[in-house]
Formats: structure tokens, C-alpha cells, sequence
């Protein structure tokens, strides 16, 4: 559900104080129709609740529940992200964020709730845990909507893109794992030849991996994250993480995450950088500014 790009957007305009239909219209760029099913499915879902404020004409707000201030984090990382390594368009904002418990602008990095240490790609093992059978129709229902996002306005533009493409996230799922050649990655994802190839090609032009020649293997070529695709994994486990919560398979979780630098299941959270406590929403100040035009043009 989170991975559908007009969804992110919507939850991103939600964070940002959005509460009417009109502020979600601006904020968002989408068609109204296109606008309204997702803020139904989003009620449906139980991350917003609607509420009648005006009587005639109906006039409806709309406020993120609990289920949906826990995908704070999640977009949290994202923000931090498209701000390392989106592509800034001119004209694109970018966004300063204020921690109010210390005053401080920070960062958003991802830690481990146990040890309070960094998690990033190398430092977290993955196992298929006994309900991952479940994760494959859970991605096969999303619909691909990567087309569908082109103002240069959003913040979320390029970590929408790539979240809301359902065949793309299976595919950094298996890298970050360690699964790095095609074969491997098309064993893993069960995608068809033709999709995989065209995807892998679309991560490296968005520069997220890249392709390189196994050492001591000639001919043989796998495929390995940049910066970028590193730093888009807080991102992408956060998300896992509110998904097992939300949408958990009879089985159990379909993948069981140990945190290497302390040995235990790994809870991870967004904290500050600063001062190192969870960030919730409600704690954290967002001043939207343009992009200065000499930098974006240069990026
Ligand atoms: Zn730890
Ligand atoms: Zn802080």
C-alpha cells in the first residue's frame, strides 16, 4: 500500500500539514479521481480518518491515525534520501529538518533499537523467515505508477519513483541481501527474463547500481550498489518493517532481520543524528526551501 507513488505522496503531504482536500490537491499534483481513490484507500486502510468539518456544502479533513503516524519513519528516511541523492530538477525544493527535543537541525539515520549502533546494508543479516511465500502476492497487487509522477515540485519525486515500483524494490531487496548476479536475482524474485533486464537497466540510469565484472571471473558480471542505492536501505527496511507490523501473514514475518554489531533481532528506528533519540511525528520541524538554482543545475 505505502509503495504506491500517489500513496507516498499523499502521506508526504499528510506530514507536511496537509489536511484538506485541496491542500492533498496542491501539494500533490495528482489528478483529483486519482486523488480521491487513494485518500479512500487510505482511510479504508486506517492511516487517515475523515472527519466532517463543515455541513454545507460537506466538507471533509483528513488526519493521519496511529497506523499512520507509524509510517513516519518511513518517510523520514525517504526525505533524507531524496535530500542525499535525489535529482534535483530546478525548481525542485528541498526540505531543513529541526528536531525540537534538542533544537538541533539533524539528519535521519537509521539505528538499532537493542544497541542503539548504525544499520546500514553491511551490517544486518537477512533470513526468509516462515511467512515470506506471503510477500510475493502482497507485491504482485500493486500496480506499476512510476510513469505517473513528473513535477519537479515534490520532494518525494525520485524515491517515489523507485519505492512505487514494486519489481524494482524486490530487485534492491535481493542486493541488499547479497545476491548480486542475474541469475541469482531472477532465482530470487521469480521475475521473467525481460522484466529483470529492463529494470536493472532503469536502477543503473537512476544510479542506484551498477554493473561490474566478478574479479577472477572472466566474462561474468554482477551487480553492485552505488552510494546512492546504499543509502536508499534505511528506506527500504523501515518500509519492510511497518509492512510486517501491518500486514502479517499467519506463518509469521517473511524475513527475520539480525542486527550483526549486537547479535539480536533487529528493531530499527529513524533517529536523530544529533542527539540520537526516535524520531516521532509531532517532533520534527520541516522548513520547505528551493533548491538554490546554481546548485540544481550543476547536480
Ligand atoms: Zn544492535
Ligand atoms: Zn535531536
Amino acid at each position: 500500500m505505502v509503495g504506491d507513488t500517489p500513496t507516498l505522496l499523499i502521506l508526504e503531504a499528510a506530514f507536511l500539514g496537509a489536511r484538506r482536500f485541496d491542500d492533498f490537491w496542491r501539494e500533490t499534483g495528482l489528478l483529483k479521481a486519482l486523488l480521491s481513490d487513494r485518500l479512500k484507500k487510505l482511510v479504508e486502510a486506517g492511516v487517515l480518518e475523515k472527519a466532517q468539518y463543515h455541513e454545507r456544502p460537506p466538507r471533509y479533513r483528513y488526519r493521519l491515525t496511529q497506523k499512520g503516524r507509524e509510517v513516519y519513519p518511513v518517510a523520514l528516511a525517504l526525505l533524507q534520501w531524496e535530500k542525499d541523492c535525489g535529482d534535483h530538477a530546478a525548481g525542485a525544493r528541498t526540505i531543513r529538518l529541526t528536531h525540537k527535543t534538542c533544537g538541533m537541525e539533524f539528519r535521519a539515520v537509521a539505528a538499532c533499537g537493542g544497541c542503539q549502533g548504525d544499520v546500514d546494508a553491511t551490517n544486518v543479516d537477512w533470513l526468509e523467515g516462515p511467512g515470506v511465500g506471503w510477500m510475493a502476492p502482497l507485491y504482485s497487487r500493486r500496480r506499476q505508477l512510476r510513469e505517473q509522477v513528473g513535477d519537479g515540485s515534490l520532494l518525494f519525486r525520485e524515491a517515489a519513483q523507485l519505492m512505487g515500483d514494486r519489481w524494482a524494490s524486490l530487485i534492491l531487496r535481493s542486493i541488499f541481501t547479497g545476491i548480486r548476479s542475474f541469475d541469482g536475482i531472477r532465482a530470487d524474485t521469480a521475475m521473467a527474463t525481460n522484466i529483470l533486464s529492463e529494470r536493472l537497466h532503469w536502477l543503473a540510469t537512476r544510479g542506484v547500481i551498477r554493473q561490474a565484472a566478478v574479479i577472477g571471473q572472466p566474462g561474468r558480471n554482477e551487480y553492485r550498489l552505488t552510494r546512492k542505492g546504499v543509502a536508499y536501505y534505511p528506506a527500504l527496511l523501515m518500509l519492510l518493517v511497518w509492512g510486517d507490523r501491518y500486514y502479517v501473514s499467519p506463518e509469521g514475518p517473511p524475513l527475520l532481520l539480525t542486527h550483526k554489531a549486537c547479535g539480536a533481532v533487529l528493531k530499527p528506528e529513524i533517529v536523530c543524528s544529533h542527539c540520537r533519540a526516535p524520531l516521532d511525528a509531532g517532533d520534527v520541524e520541516f522548513v520547505l526551501e528551493p533548491i538554490p538554482t546554481d546548485l540544481a543545475e550543476a547536480v
